[in-house]
């Protein structure tokens, strides 16, 4: 088709019968077959105005416009409608001034063209010429109401397109949808409602928007119960009527409803609609009906982008992370090409494994794709990397960003208060005010938790106070967690506590374990009882509140007390959760719990803690006999701690890796503080930088010294 319209421009050249069977061909391929009876005439240029429109519309479809205006000015008195065509393809390149230039060129014009004009400048994202031009019609119809009224609720203008709809002076079916969809996504949800009920008819569109307006508005429930009325007032539902019903199931976990929902679809034939499918793999994930959304993928043939998206999010929604990357891994063998949703996901996925090499293999994919940039992929990326212990590569990704939003600052701020690198983590935010992005609830968080894991104590209170006072942010338990966690750290128990007594709302049991876990950390036995008995009344079966009171008993030579919580525990059949360590070598992750000998290496690992433990004496190490928490013998102590998980793991890192190179280890629980004295040491005999991330946050051991200060 390219070449037959490349060589109609050359009519010069060509005798006349062969220009006319080129003609004659173009034509039959843009299926014009009724324009064909006009050729075998020699006055080419008067007759050929139809052709030229087909040829028109045919570049003008493809995005060639400067070829569509050349052949424009070949024609000598184009019709209104030849004009029309060509200003709806400047608009929609978004060439704003040639459309204008030749609207107001055009001899005569109608009303489809003045019409065209003022879509174009919506198009254009102008919306006061639009009004412009609005004002300026001399006559209009529906079609201009309702554009007008469609581009000023997109531009949030709500109280003037109220105004002009009721102004207009016939209001079709889809002037009532525009206006209630409008309402919808500017969140005026009692408005729209009110509207939906006056409207003289309702179409299947009218009820989809209230379908899926309440859902977007956080009202799932409302909108199943709009549902239902539409299936009793016999009205079909479409695809997208189904879509926005599943996705409402979804979000409320309306399971009964959804599978009912299911069964329609099947009886209505739309199981095989791309979009219904990927609605339907998403509510059974979300209802954490995982082998049903897998089984909606198998039996489903025509899979698009989206239905295989569907299913690597709802993988790893339901922390199968593994599944959710061969998935993706399978989509690409399909040739179908992941979008920044796909990639979004499989990065998640990436992060719940851990798995930094993953996590680089998708940031390839998404680099070859083109899709690196994009604000949601480097955002997920961001976080992938900083989870996975490697700060500097997430730095990277945020420098490399041309364009950032509030996530992307807070993905980079929290990113930097985990790995102890509280002044970055404060300079950023300057940086973020700097750039008027507004901070929100979860900057705060960041911020807080920067100053915490730094001890930057006046900070965290000014931080705390300002962004519940001038920000008007809400304080949720989590602020009050972190605030908690940094008075605690600094070792202002008692205002911790009050903090607490005077929160607006009723603490939750993790502010109070995060007390519990300070007062531990300062050996205070009287404030840690009061917290541990307000965690155990809103959560009776919390093992860390029963494990930290236990080892505070333990580290204070308390044992019969010690011994009455282990019985407690056992009664109440409440387990301490073990701990375990873990390191990931060549795509294989190593676990390891505390004197583990299962390992098939264990005899080189011993062998390397054994010598390590050596050239630690030799630097004055004593280990500390406080943190081993059993009712032992000192000697066998010593052996107990020089044996913690975190401390195999890295034994294996550093017989399996190159000299040199950085061991990242992550664990379930707190680092231990001799294990934390030790590692800083063996840093230092190895000449290594060891990362261990624990519950609260990421240590980088180099040189004998922690990032963490040894706040933690
Ligand atoms: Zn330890
Ligand atoms: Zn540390």
């Amino acid at each position: 088709m390219q070449i037959v319209g490349a060589k109609l421009r050359t009519t010069k050249i060509l005798p006349l019968s062969f220009q006319l069977s080129l003609l004659r061909t173009a034509c039959s391929l843009i299926s014009s077959n009724s324009y064909i009876c006009l050729f075998g005439t020699k006055n080419f240029s008067v007759l050929a105005t139809p052709p030229y429109n087909s040829l028109l519309s045919f570049h003008l479809r493809n995005g060639r416009i400067d070829e569509a205006r050349s052949l424009f000015n070949k024609i000598s008195s184009p019709g209104v409608n030849l004009y029309t065509m060509m200003i709806g393809g400047y608009a929609e390149k978004g060439r704003l001034d040639d459309a204008l230039k030749l609207f107001y060129e055009m001899p005569v014009k109608d009303l489809i063209s003045w019409n065209s004009m003022l879509k174009g400048c919506l198009k254009c994202g102008d919306l006061s010429m639009a009004c412009n031009m609005f004002e300026k019609m001399s006559e209009r119809n529906v079609v201009s109401w309702t554009t007008i009224i469609d581009g000023l609720l997109e531009f949030g203008r709500v109280e003037v397109a109220e105004r002009l709809f009721w102004e207009m002076p016939t209001k079709d079916v889809a002037a009532w949808n525009s206006m209630v969809h409008g309402f919808f996504s500017n969140g005026r949800i009692e408005d729209a409602i009110e509207l939906f009920e006056k409207m003289p008819s309702r179409n299947v569109i009218s009820w989809t928007s209230v379908i899926g307006g309440l859902d977007q508005n956080g009202r799932s429930f409302e909108a199943l119960v709009f549902f239902q009325k539409m299936l009793a007032s016999f009205f079909k539902p479409t695809s997208s009527t189904l879509a926005c019903a599943l996705t409402a199931c979804a979000n409320i976990c309306a399971s009964f409803m959804g599978v009912k929902i299911h069964g329609l679809i099947v009886k209505t034939g739309y199981c095989f609609d791309e979009y219904v499918s990927a609605s339907l793999i998403t509510f059974y994930a979300n209802c954490k009906l995982i082998e049903n959304a897998s089984s909606i993928f198998n039996d489903n043939t025509h899979r698009n982008v989206v239905v295989w998206t569907a299913l690597v999010t709802g993988y790893g929604l339901n922390g199968k992370h593994e599944d959710a990357l061969q998935v993706f891994k399978g989509m690409m063998r399909m040739c179908v090409l992941p979008n920044q949703s796909s990639l979004t996901s499989a990065l998640n996925s990436c992060c719940g494994l851990e798995a930094v090499d993953r996590g680089r293999e998708v940031h390839t994919v998404a680099h070859k794709l083109g899709l690196e940039n994009d604000i949601f992929v480097s955002n997920s990326l961001i976080v992938m990397y900083t989870k996975c212990g490697h700060i500097n590569d997430g730095i990277a990704v945020f420098t490399k960003m041309s364009r950032k939003n509030v996530v992307s600052w807070n993905s980079i701020i929290v990113g930097c208060a985990q790995h102890g690198f509280g002044m970055w983590a404060l300079t950023l935010f300057t940086q973020m005010i700097r750039m008027r992005v507004d901070p929100d609830e979860i900057t705060l968080v960041g911020l807080l938790s920067a100053c915490s894991h730094s001890g930057m104590l006046k900070k965290g209170r000014c931080f705390f106070k300002h962004f519940g006072k001038n920000l008007r942010i809400e304080m949720t338990n989590e602020h009050y967690v972190s605030m908690v966690d940094l008075l605690g750290r600094c070792g202002q128990l008692e205002e911790a506590e009050a903090l607490i007594h005077n929160m607006p709302s009723k603490a939750n049991y993790m502010v109070w374990l995060a007390l519990l876990s300070s007062s531990t950390n300062h050996s205070n036995v009287d404030v840690a009882e009061r917290a541990a008995k307000c965690v155990l009344d809103l959560q009776p079966n919390c093992s860390a509140a029963y494990t930290l009171l236990s080892n505070l008993y333990a580290s204070t030579g308390k044992w019969t007390e010690v011994s009455k919580i282990r019985k407690k525990m056992k009664d109440e059949g409440i387990l301490k959760q073990p701990g375990s360590s873990w390191i990931t070598i060549k795509g294989i992750k190593h676990d390891f719990v505390s004197g583990d000998r299962s390992h098939p290496l264990r005899r080189k690992i011993y062998q390397k803690l054994e010598w390590l433990r050596g050239k630690l004496k030799e630097l004055g190490y004593v280990p500390d006999p406080k943190f081993s928490l059993h009712d032992v013998e000192t000697e066998q102590k010593e052996e107990m701690l020089s044996y913690h998980s975190e401390r195999l793991a890295i034994g294996f890192g550093l017989i399996s890796t190159v000299e040199g190179s950085t061991i990242t280890v992550m664990k379930n629980l707190r680092i231990c503080g001799d294990c934390h004295n030790a590692i800083k040491l063996i840093s230092k005999v190895v000449g290594r930088e060891i990362v261990v991330r624990d519950t609260s946050r990421f240590h980088h051991f180099r040189s004998g010294m922690c990032s963490c200060g040894d706040y933690w």
